[in-house]
């Protein structure tokens, strides 16, 4: 069956050093959780944490990828780089990226193939902002995002994919969707899942939920059915309440 999963989204904090230190507290307070732990750092930092982690349970991803394989695009690295350096995971289409570098549905769905052609599992991200919610448009809105960027996908493709519902509105703001706002949303993503390839590939992706997770709430929303655990933003930077959450199913 699908697998649990706690990722943590450092986002653009902590220098290399700074880094390297929140790497060993996580590995030394973590023990055998019930889930597959994945650490998120800026590109810096990808090389010696898979150096950290490599005799361990713990894998690391990078948060971002070019849409391109190579060549003369200053400031970007490719999925195959990231692969390079060891990592196993990569999210595409953060919030922060489709608002701050207006990345499209279908720019994101390049950047999904770049992470499969090379082997690296895309974190997809998908969610609907405060105005869309209030204008009652969150499942429309996410629909889109899911079939404009994965439904070019191969079931053997998709079924190596993570989904990571974030709702914009609930992103470093405090404010958490509740355990059945998650609940009816992530049902609906494995429904639109279901209807293109099918209930058994359906139920084989793991679906996340983002958005304030934190050490007192995490566990009441993994404990719903459709919800495979959390991409972790804030909470991700200090060691204590990250392995706190991953103990949350
Ligand atoms: C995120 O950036 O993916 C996130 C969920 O952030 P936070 O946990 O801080 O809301």
């Amino acid at each position: 069956m699908r697998k649990n999963i706690v990722a943590g989204n450092w986002k653009m904090n902590k220098s290399l050093e700074e880094g390297k230190t929140l790497i060993s507290e996580i590995m030394n307070t973590q023990n055998s959780s019930d889930c597959q732990i994945i650490i998120i750092p800026p590109f810096i930092h990808l090389s010696v944490a898979n150096e950290i982690t490599c005799n361990s349970n713990i894998a690391i991803g990078a948060q971002d990828c070019s849409a391109n394989q190579s060549g003369a695009y200053t400031g970007e690295v490719s999925a195959q780089m990231i692969k390079s350096a060891g990592c196993q995971y990569v999210i595409v289409g953060h919030s922060e990226r489709r608002a701050m570098h207006n990345e499209s549905n279908n720019l994101l769905n390049i950047k999904v193939n770049q992470a499969l052609e090379n082997k690296l599992t895309p974190i997809y991200c998908c969610g609907e902002t405060l105005e869309e919610r209030e204008a009652n448009r969150h499942f429309e809105v996410v629909k889109q995002q899911i079939q404009e960027g994965l439904f070019t996908l191969t079931e053997e493709q998709i079924k190596n994919s993570v989904i990571a519902y974030e709702p914009v509105w609930a992103i470093g703001t405090g404010k958490t969707a509740s355990a059945d706002q998650a609940q009816e949303i992530h049902n609906y993503i494995r429904t639109i899942i279901a209807d293109k390839y099918g209930n058994s590939v359906a139920q084989e992706i793991s679906i996340l939920y983002g958005g304030s997770v934190k050490p007192q709430n995490a566990q009441e929303i993994f404990a719903k059915e459709d919800v495979d655990g959390g991409l972790i933003g804030g909470a991700s930077l200090k060691a204590e309440d990250f392995i706190a959450i991953t103990k949350g199913f």
